[in-house]
């Protein structure tokens, strides 16, 4: 059994790669550049007693990612992913009015261009083995869109869009495609925020942990979940519903 974690070297995707490893899966990690993280979190998986492999492409580049992916097949004939955690993400804040052009187009080719560059070459093996599980790692700036991220809102907006969409497109297929919400989630991502000033605004009062997000993530990629397809869940302490 296979699972695909893009963006799974550090943070919410680590933690995302650990759970599927406690549930079986052999875990395929994807990064970007930080080998050394990836590797880590490869030591990770295997201390759960599965197995799992690192594979490097830019998500953002349709031909890297369907080449990788193609090589992966063709390396492992017989087998599929039944599992994709489109989770793969970055940011580049800043209000509109300053915001440069690349800043924009970067985070929607990141956040939301590799919703289609990773899922177009796998979706097919999935309908064709009538089981798949797809979650897609939105965020709270996708539902309620936040100052100074209208790039990052307009990439996470258009992913739950996709999953809805998707979601129609495949379920009789037996293949359930949702989305994750998180608020703030303490990883690298958040660094440079204020936690003791935002922390205030949540009702839970504190950031979440990656292993949480991990939590939603497995369910909704378990077997059990099969009934659950073209949502989104929050996971953010109360901040936001
Ligand atoms: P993170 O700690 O910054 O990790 C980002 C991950 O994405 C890393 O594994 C990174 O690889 C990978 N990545 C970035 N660009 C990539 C690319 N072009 N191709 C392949 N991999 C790429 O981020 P995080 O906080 O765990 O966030 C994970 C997801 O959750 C993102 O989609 C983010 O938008 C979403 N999210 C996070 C929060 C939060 O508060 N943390 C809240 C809501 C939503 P390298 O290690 O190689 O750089």
């Amino acid at each position: 059994m296979y699972a695909l974690v893009p963006g799974g070297s550090r943070g919410i995707g680590r933690a995302v790669c650990v759970k599927l490893a406690k549930m079986g899966y052999n875990v395929l990690i994807n990064y970007m550049s930080n080998d050394a993280a990836a590797e880590e979190t490869l030591a990770m998986v295997r201390a759960e007693g599965t197995d799992g492999e690192l594979l490097k492409f830019d998500v953002s580049d349709a031909e890297a990612s369907k080449h990788a992916l193609e090589a992966w097949q063709a390396a492992h004939e017989g087998e599929y992913i039944e599992v994709l955690v489109n989770n793969a993400g970055i940011r580049k804040d800043n209000l509109l009015v300053f915001m440069e052009p690349d800043d924009f187009q970067r985070v929607l080719t990141t956040n939301l261009f590799s919703f289609y560059n990773v899922t177009h070459p796998l979706i097919e093996s999935m309908i064709r083995h009538k089981y798949g599980r797809i979650v897609n790692m939105a965020s709270l700036s996708g539902l309620k869109g936040l100052p100074g991220q209208c790039n990052y809102s307009a990439a996470k907006g258009g992913l739950i869009a996709a999953t809805k969409a998707l979601a129609q497109e495949v379920a009789r297929k037996n293949i359930t495609v949702n989305a994750v919400a998180p608020g703030f989630v303490k990883t690298d991502m958040v660094e440079g925020l204020d936690e003791a000033e935002l922390k205030g605004q949540i009702p839970m009062r504190r950031f979440g942990e990656a292993e949480e997000v991990a939590n939603l993530v497995g369910f909704l990629a378990s077997k059990e979940a099969g009934y659950i397809t073209g949502e989104v869940i929050n996971i953010n302490g109360g901040l936001y519903s």
